[in-house]
């Protein structure tokens, strides 16, 4: 998924759930959980693109993610915390970053990368957009 899809229904998570650290860990299980359902994303581990673009394509992902989560999903808690559970809901993005930018091939990072690599399900542009739209929309829908 993009990170920003993660993002967002890190936002739902946290106005959804009865409490803070249930939405955190909640959150993070989310990621594994949307990585399942087949989808498009930047394919930053696969297009030789180069460094500073594979960073600038991600943080803006990553940033349109906790804007629309900020924006677009209702305020019922501390901006704090909505911004910890959709960290908490990127995070695993976040941790396989050095792997990909870096080269860092090892532990945590590569066992990230593994995990994050079986669990991905792809579907090409632009159905693996739309799904991600209309997931997004069913979580607008329900933290209304
Ligand atoms: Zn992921």
């Amino acid at each position: 998924m993009l990170a920003a899809t993660h993002a967002i229904a890190g936002a739902a998570i946290a106005n959804l759930a009865p409490s803070p650290a249930i939405g955190v860990v909640a959150a993070l299980l989310s990621h594994p959980l949307l990585d399942c359902v087949p989808h498009w994303d930047l394919r930053t581990r696969h297009k030789n693109r180069g460094r500073n673009r594979v960073i600038l394509y991600s943080l803006l992902d990553a940033v349109i993610g906790f804007t629309v989560g900020f924006l677009l999903i209702p305020r019922t808690v501390s901006p704090l915390l909505l911004f910890l559970t959709m960290f908490s809901a990127q995070l695993p993005d976040w941790i396989e970053a050095p792997y990909v930018i870096f080269r860092w091939r090892f532990p945590p990072f590569s066992w990230v990368k593994t995990i994050q690599h079986i669990l991905h399900q792809k579907l090409p542009f632009p159905d693996g957009l739309l799904v991600q739209v209309i997931l997004v929309f069913f979580l607008l829908l329900i933290t209304k």
